[in-house]
């Protein structure tokens, strides 16, 4: 075995290891991995040495979210696989069997994942695990002016991202042969016909409930207009539904099936210019796919039956459909239509901002995918009525997947210097937990602090407090600038304001705090600010990607390291 080939197999115990240890590898486990895996490689022990220190310095070096991404191409197998939540509290399906459910979920590829999609995809796959059945990631691209490749791997990387595994994934667009034998077929048998109206008078019709012209053609005609449609420009023929033109159900008023766009689709380029309709598309693919139960939200409720419609005109078999209700988060629409102006106005950073419900924001906003899990099973509805989820639920989840694990800092927000005469000069050893062993750091106390000049309120000569984890102090004179005051004692003292504290030995960071994105209708101005303080060292260790506590101030992520480290709150 050479250095090269060792390399990839060093990489992907540095990656295993530095995941384990918040994004930090040790040269000593790695080599003692890569030895238990292969070892024949202890006879060229400081070679391999060399290699390893390399690598891990390389794997150190990288963000938690990048490593996370390289292990799962090099080594999925090492990479911890999310717990998946219990699913044995989710309702039963009707008509399910063990080993025999196939559910699907189906993004259209025009945008961004965002958590709408997130907890609906979560429900079908939960509903799959349930029954230890199969999910299709399957793209619902049949309108080429809309779907960009960008999109199908924003679904692809939030699905792996929320812990999902599918077992299969298909485009709609790799079945347009399909679809036009289908569509076909239903023009045999007089189910369906070419319409030349243009799409204003089409669209005037239906409105009023009117059959056009078109509608008593002969099946021959029809059947020759159908292969001579391709020939013909845009807008100019459509095949539409032999439906139910007065139908209470406006969906059913003869919708149209294929239409011709001529713009190259991002898969197919200029290949096909007569596209399906979503709902023709949907209907044939989920029944090819032998998709058995659909949990979608009830806003899809008209289009069910004409889903259900066309197959049984084609004579295929229907899924079981199950409803759940519409919802959204306060202050943050799903749709992009209030979405795309933000990013285009730039009032926003991006699609991945965290103020935005994309999956890529909500991941930086600090929501851990275990928290989207527990949420959704929770908290999601079969009933009709729309929900609107308040942001407060979602965080709550959240703070009790984070709380045990998390490690505890001290940070200072406007930071005012203090200054205890009197001080000993010692090095204290500070939990990175209260309860959990999550290791110590230490710190060294020489009497100069700076503490949160918020904390000062009220305070005035002879009042008593505790530096938290450290001493108690009378307070000597509370300056603009500086804070005199004396040691007292060690032992802890109840009943006494404990404050937060950094020494001389401290870090300056920005914290960007998130709100909701409106305020009724309007864009809320404040949806974003800033807090500047002071943390501890120890901070500057952290990894891109770490979520970590400031004490009496919150959870907060570490987004960026320009100039200062960057911290995303996340929430209390
Ligand atoms: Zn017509």
């Amino acid at each position: 075995m050479g250095t090269a080939d060792f390399r990839d197999l060093v990489t992907k115990w540095a990656l295993k290891n530095a995941l384990e240890h918040s994004g930090k590898a040790s040269v000593s486990a790695v080599l003692s991995k890569v030895i238990g895996e292969k070892p024949e490689l202890r006879a060229k022990i400081k070679e391999l040495n060399l290699v390893v220190q390399d690598i891990v310095g390389q794997v150190n070096a990288m963000s938690i979210d990048d490593q996370r991404k390289r292990l799962e191409t090099l080594a999925p197998e090492l990479l911890e696989r999310r717990k998946v939540i219990e699913t044995k509290y989710l309702p039963p399906l009707p008509g399910a069997s063990m080993n025999e459910v196939v559910t699907r979920m189906p993004p259209e590829p025009s945008g961004y994942m965002h958590l709408g999609h997130a907890m609906s995809f979560l429900l079908n796959y939960l509903y799959a695990q349930k029954y230890n059945g199969k999910i299709w990631l399957r793209f619902e691209d049949t309108d080429p002016r809309k779907v960009r490749s960008k999109y199908y791997e924003s679904f692809r990387s939030g699905c792996s991202w929320l812990g999902i595994k599918w077992d299969f994934e298909k485009n709609n667009s790799d079945d347009i042969e399909l679809h036009y034998r289908f569509g076909r077929k239903l023009i045999e048998d007089g189910n369906a016909y070419v319409c030349t109206c243009p799409v204003d008078e089409l669209r005037k019709l239906r409105a009023l409930g009117v059959e056009c012209v078109h509608r008593s053609a002969g099946k021959e005609p029809n059947l020759e207009s159908w292969e001579k449609m391709s020939e013909l420009e845009e807008g100019e023929a459509t095949v539409r539904l032999r439906g139910d033109m007065t139908s209470q159900n406006y969906v059913m008023r003869d919708p149209i099936l294929f239409r011709i766009i001529d713009h190259p689709h991002v898969l197919t380029g200029t290949k096909y210019r007569v596209w399906p309709t979503y709902d023709l598309a949907v209907a044939i693919e989920d029944s090819i796919c032998g998709v058995t139960h659909v949990l979608r939200s009830s806003e899809f409720a008209p289009r069910g039956e004409l889903q259900n419609r066309i197959r049984e005109l084609l004579g295929l078999r229907n899924p079981v459909i199950i409803e759940y209700s519409r919802f959204g988060f306060q202050g943050t629409p799903l749709a992009k239509r209030k979405l795309r102006p933000l990013v285009d106005a730039k009032l926003v950073s991006g699609w991945n901002d965290p103020r935005m419900p994309t999956v890529e924001g909500v991941a930086r906003r600090g929501i851990v995918p275990e928290a989207i899990q527990e949420f959704t099973v929770s908290y999601m509805a079969f009933t009709y009525s729309r929900k609107e989820f308040d942001w407060d639920l979602l965080f709550s989840v959240n703070r009790k997947v984070l709380d045990p694990v998390t490690k505890r800092y001290y940070f200072v927000p406007q930071p005012i210097k203090l200054a205890v005469s009197g001080s000993p000069i010692l090095a204290v050893s500070l939990r990175n937990h209260p309860e959990k062993d999550l290791g110590r750091r230490e710190v060294h106390v020489d009497g100069n602090f700076y503490i949160a000049k918020g904390d000062l309120e009220g305070l005035k000569k002879g009042d008593i407090i505790r530096l938290k984890d450290l001493y108690n102090i009378v307070i000597e004179e509370v300056g603009s600038e500086i804070v005199h005051a004396s040691f007292l004692s060690r032992e802890l003292i109840e009943d006494i304001p404990k404050v937060q504290w950094v020494t001389n030995d401290n870090i300056a960071i920005d914290i960007l705090v998130p709100g909701p994105l409106f305020i009724g209708e309007s864009f809320n101005e404040k949806s974003l600010s800033k807090v500047s303080g002071l943390a501890e060292r120890s901070v500057s260790n952290l990894s891109i990607g770490e979520i970590v506590q400031f004490e009496r101030f919150g959870f907060c992520r570490l987004d960026a390291k320009f100039e200062r480290p960057t911290f995303i709150f996340i929430h209390r």
